[in-house]
């Protein structure tokens, strides 16, 4: 039994939604699938605007592009996530400013933001790692008081909440992932959610090259053309069809990843209780995106993906820090130590996790990773 550390799923009417929008003669972006997904996230999400894009990295460069960066902005954002959270404001002339995780919940430390603020800062990016919520009250309020934009990189955070919201409708800006190894998948897609009023309109022309597209198929304006920078960020037609059949079903999706989580947590506690690995911070996810074990040392994590190997499991680690990448280190700059981010970046493993994944298999991981320490503290 070889376990994937993940598989894409059908959850749905995906292939039928997709072979009656072909059947309906509309592929380009922007059609009633696309629609239909767009009002179903504003619905659900109680969000005020919401536009699908091709992915959460585009839905992330049209956020750089709506907060204005110029050359030599600043911006603050952990340095314990993907590229993307970087890369789209470089891409804009920014400076991303890395400041530590907390050890707890390995998301951004609030209590280190205020002290990196210069008279460059623009925004704040809070990434929600594995779903669990960045203290957005204290970033929130930070904001507020330095006049800075918050854009949430909710790529990992659909359908989980902070204090009564979800998240990515809480900052200026919120960023979702729909890439095949998230939570609610169309291959590769996202959206940017935008709770700010003032930024609403800018968002269709950006993502619509440039021009005023939306508002002319509206019957707002009579001639369609040209008005500011842009990009092509909208998806066809099939994914937006393939995506209504996810989110049509995402209750269930995100119900049966709790309870993967949930039993992993059981399975592994008293591995944890015996001191040998730590578990995720919360006892009960709220959308079960990841399910990570923290090992003692990079060498024992090495080790155990190996273990892992040998019995046809594969499980993963990320990230390589931003900050200690070749890239951020070009690019952005550090404030302050970056313990917690390190330690993360050498000890973090995460098991495979997806839809379709049984109890048996499951069961095969929690009692490999007991075999594997059995063994490792014997020999150590
Ligand atoms: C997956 C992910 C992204 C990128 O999402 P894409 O849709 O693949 O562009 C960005 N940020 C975080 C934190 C992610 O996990």
């Amino acid at each position: 039994m070889k376990i994937p550390f993940n598989r894409p799923f059908i959850a749905g009417k995906e292939l039928f939604y997709i072979s009656q929008a072909v059947l309906e003669g509309r592929l380009a972006g922007d059609g009633r699938f696309t629609k239909n997904c767009q009002k179903w996230i504003e619905e659900n999400l109680k969000c005020k605007k919401v536009l699908l894009t091709h992915s959460c990295t585009a839905a992330l460069e049209m956020a750089a592009v709506l907060s204005e960066i110029d050359a030599g902005d600043e911006v603050i954002m952990p340095s314990f996530t993907f590229v993307s959270t970087a890369n789209a404001f470089v891409m804009r002339g920014g400076k991303p400013v890395f400041v530590d995780i907390r050890s707890d919940t390995l998301n951004i430390d609030e209590n280190i933001i205020e002290a990196a603020i210069t008279e460059k800062t623009k925004v704040i990016v809070p990434v929600h790692y594995a779903g669990e919520p960045c203290e957005m009250e204290k970033i929130s309020e930070l904001a507020k008081k330095h006049k800075l934009l918050v854009i949430e990189d909710a790529a990992q955070g659909m359908f989980a909440g902070y204090k009564g919201r979800f998240l990515g409708t809480i900052g200026d800006i919120g960023c979702l992932s729909f890439h095949e190894t998230k939570n609610v998948i169309s291959g590769e897609g996202g959206a940017i959610l935008i709770n700010n009023d003032s930024l609403i309109e800018r968002a269709e022309i950006i993502r619509e090259k440039g021009t005023n597209r939306s508002k002319f198929f509206r019957g707002q304006v009579d001639k369609y053309t040209w008005i500011d920078v842009g990009s092509s960020y909208l998806p066809s037609e099939l994914i937006g069809a393939f995506l209504f059949a996810q989110l049509e079903n995402s209750e269930k999706v995100t119900a049966e990843r709790v309870r993967i989580y949930n039993k992993y947590y059981d399975m592994l506690k008293p591995l944890e209780e015996k001191g040998y690995i730590r578990l995720p911070y919360s006892r009960n996810s709220s959308n079960g995106h990841i399910f990570y074990i923290l090992t003692e040392s990079l060498e024992e994590r090495t080790e155990l993906i190996s273990f892992l190997k040998e019995q046809d499991i594969l499980a993963v680690f990320h990230y390589v820090p931003l900050h200690s990448s070749p890239a951020g280190r070009k690019f952005g700059r550090v404030h302050g130590e970056m313990v917690n981010t390190d330690n993360a970046g050498n000890k973090l493993l995460r098991l495979p996790l997806f839809y379709e994944i049984t109890d048996e298999m499951i069961e095969k991981v929690a009692d490999s990773v007991f075999a594997f320490y059995r063994k490792y503290t014997k020999v150590r």
